[in-house]
């Protein structure tokens, strides 16, 4: 996680619109999220596959 610079950093922004959240999931606010899934776009299958990476499968 070498290149992960975002994680650590306060306050906490969202890497996809740049918003300041209190709620984030592997750098995506809850904005963010709900439009991702709403779109099941690209976007969508890379933000679930890094939710898979960074918290695995249960
Ligand atoms: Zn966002």
């Amino acid at each position: 996680m070498a290149d992960d610079d975002t994680s650590t950093a306060l306050p906490q922004t969202c890497v996809r619109c740049g918003q300041v959240a209190l709620i984030r999931i592997v750098g995506r606010c809850g904005d963010c999220i709900g439009t991702l899934g709403l779109e099941q776009g690209a976007d969508y299958a890379e933000w679930r596959a890094e939710v898979k990476a960074e918290f695995g499968a249960k």
